[in-house]
């Protein structure tokens, strides 16, 4: 999963990008509003987390732009303690959620957990595929109740998928989505990926579609 994180607090912003690396995600940051806004409208992210005082471009404005070009990406903003009227604004302006400064981290992760999970269509923190459960809360892969052992990059890939279940999903929009670096991005990795995994999980759950992507399959 990859997260845009927006926060021109030096400090705030490295401690959130390792508790966020550390957590899984794939990280990118931006420390003022337009870069914010330029990264936002042109890549794809699965979460962003939003400081509203920022310098260039406030939050609210660059997520008022984002929501107009319907950019629908879920949105968690972050506003100082004494300004109530910013959550207000923010939830008003299209934000799905808020943390008030100064905040725990857990708790930050587990809201931007339930933003991703909710963003596509899963309510339960479990998500299940046949036999296969992924615990989005500790990233533990079981299969039939028996765990499993992932690399961090097969378990992005097959997270993405469980989000996705039953949707094809190109191997441009996977490699997207689990690397950080545009030159870290070459599709050919994926497929080694995904053999990787389909050895470890049940037959038949990952299909291949002829030139256009992978589906995970829901067994009947
Ligand atoms: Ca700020």
């Amino acid at each position: 999963m990859r997260i845009l994180l927006v926060e021109d607090d030096t400090t705030l912003c490295t401690q959130l990008r390792e508790e966020l690396t550390e957590a899984g995600y794939i990280v990118e940051t931006a420390q003022n509003g337009i870069d914010a806004h330029h990264l936002g409208a042109t890549e794809p992210f699965d979460a962003v987390i939003l400081d509203l005082g920022l310098p260039q471009l406030d939050g609210l404005t660059v997520l008022k732009k984002w929501r107009a070009a319907d950019h629908t990406m879920p949105v968690l903003i972050l506003t100082a303690r004494d300004a109530w009227h910013e959550k207000v604004d923010g939830m008003d302006a299209g934000a799905d959620d808020y943390m008030v400064k100064p905040f725990h981290v857990q708790e930050l992760l587990a809201r931007l957990r339930a933003l991703i999970r909710r963003a596509s269509g899963h309510a339960s923190v479990e998500l299940q595929c046949g036999p296969v459960v992924l615990d989005t809360r500790t990233g533990k892969v079981s299969v039939n109740g028996r765990s499993l052992a992932l690399t961090g990059h097969e378990l992005r890939v097959l997270s993405y998928l469980m989000h996705h279940p039953d949707t094809l999903v190109s191997r441009t929009e996977l490699t997207e989505h689990i690397y950080a670096q545009e030159f870290d991005r070459d599709s050919n990795t994926i497929e080694v990926f995904i053999a990787r995994l389909r050895k470890k999980l049940p037959q038949g759950l990952i299909k291949t579609v002829r030139g256009l992507g992978y589906q995970l399959v829901t067994p009947e």
